[in-house]
């Protein structure tokens, strides 16, 4: 047997709805902040996340799906391609494609979609895995360097989890400074290490060496009290970017959005500059991020547009699923029930079965059609699994244009004239 390829996953129903109702709500929400959708390409060159995520990251380091791609003409060249790991290198570079930074407008655009990197498998990671995303870049004269985006950008993400339901998140906030405070920490953290990092695990023993921001990010218990006593990257910060940060803060306590300080968040990606943030949720067990993201003020230029700092975040939508799930489920698996099951009384009936389907659908009805070669309680079973109501359909209720309906879950049979049976079958409301 041929299966789903190890990390990737098949979304059924009734969890598919649980899927389309987060997507819903997420656009819903995207346009009340007047966000546009943008849709890009699901593989680019392998250049742009080098590039745009940073050669020294785990993801263009270790996980992404890369190939070559062999010329089909002698006009076309072999070129190294990959799955997108992620979508903000990809919008940065549609945007410097279609000039969109020379309207000087804030370029204010969400994204929905599946993103690809060789992890290790388990509960919320994968290898195929959607995310939710937005990102708000312009040329500095929009004003998208203004601390205001920042704000804007995490109470909007404060919404949309309430508007989904999720409760019992932690919002996690950092400034890593601009790119020179960032070299300067690195350095501030590199004298600090040397005395200690004999001590420490294998990796951060490489990382002092190679990238001693990444410390920051090790999981590793017995290094817990050697790192809590390292500088933290605040001390590191310049006049600017710490009144930049300060702003961000004090927009979000007037706001009333909840959030803790992490000296600790630096963030996987290499284009990050000044805010960082993560939403995390208690409920996920390891995998406990629901988002992440930051501001990237010289991504643009690194992919060799025009001047253009931004802010974006990226939700892992798996992540939301599985949070909402267990709540959600029986609320789905009635959502997924039609109004009514139409039972034909004989094969003869399919056609005239067929018509009453297609005029009730027609009045925004959701009609599941069954099939006249079935015996009476085989449709009722079939009507009761799939639908609120069943609607029988012979020849005595084709020509008198009554028909016969039961509500299965009052057990009331009534006759209902064919004129009336779309208001009838949609009342009560559908839960
Ligand atoms: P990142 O781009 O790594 O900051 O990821 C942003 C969000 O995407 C994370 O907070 C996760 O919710 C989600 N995410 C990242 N990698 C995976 C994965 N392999 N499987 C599922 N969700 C992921």
């Amino acid at each position: 047997m041929i299966k789903a390829v190890r990390g990737t996953r098949d979304i059924l129903p009734p969890a598919s709805a649980v899927w389309n109702h987060v997507e819903r709500i997420a656009r819903e929400v995207f346009r009340s902040y007047n966000f546009g959708e943008i849709r890009t390409p699901i593989f680019e060159a392998t250049e742009l996340f080098a590039r745009g995520v940073g050669e020294e990251t785990d993801i263009v380091s270790k996980e992404m799906y890369t190939w070559e791609d062999r010329a089909r003409a002698q006009s076309e060249k072999t070129q190294s391609l990959t799955l997108r790991p992620e979508n903000t290198a990809g919008v940065v570079r549609a945007a410097i494609e279609h000039n969109l930074f020379e309207s000087g407008q804030l370029q204010k655009l969400y994204y929905i979609g599946p993103q690809f990197r060789r992890e290790r498998p388990q509960k919320g990671r994968y290898r195929q895995f959607s995310q939710i995303g937005a990102e708000v870049i312009g040329p500095p004269s929009s004003g998208s360097e203004s601390p205001l985006r920042d704000a804007e950008i995490l109470e909007m993400l404060a919404t949309l989890l309430d508007e989904l339901g999720i409760t019992g998140w932690t919002l996690e906030l950092n400034s890593v400074g601009s790119a020179a405070d960032r070299a300067k920490y690195n350095e501030t953290l590199r004298a600090a290490l040397v005395p200690v990092v004999s001590q420490m695990c294998a990796d951060c023993q490489r990382r002092a060496v190679t990238n001693p921001l990444r410390v920051l990010d090790c999981k590793i218990p017995a290094d817990q009290p050697i790192i809590d006593t390292l500088p933290v990257i605040a001390d590191s910060l310049d006049e600017a970017s710490r009144t930049h940060f300060a702003v961000v803060t004090a927009s979000l306590d007037a706001a009333g959005v909840p959030y803790t300080l992490n000296h600790r968040l630096v963030r996987g990606l290499d284009y990050y500059t000044r805010t960082t943030f993560e939403f995390t949720h208690g409920g996920l067990g390891a995998q406990n991020a629901l988002l992440g993201g930051g501001r990237y003020d010289g991504l643009s230029e690194v992919l060799g547009g025009p001047r253009a700092p931004g802010i974006g975040f990226a939700m892992g939508e798996d992540r939301l699923v599985l949070t909402l799930l267990a709540a959600l489920d029986q609320k789905a698996a009635a959502q997924q029930k039609a109004e009514a099951f139409i039972a034909p009384l004989g094969e003869s009936l399919n056609a005239a079965a067929l018509v009453l389907a297609r005029e009730l659908r027609h009045q925004g009805l959701w009609i599941e059609l069954g099939e006249g070669s079935f015996r009476l309680k085989k449709s009722f079973e079939a009507a009761d699994k799939t639908a609120h109501h069943i609607v029988i359909l012979g020849e005595d209720e084709l020509k008198s244009g009554i028909l016969t309906v039961k509500n299965f879950s009052t057990g009331i049979q009534t006759k209902v004239p064919r004129a009336e049976l779309a208001v009838f079958l949609a009342e009560p409301p559908r839960e």
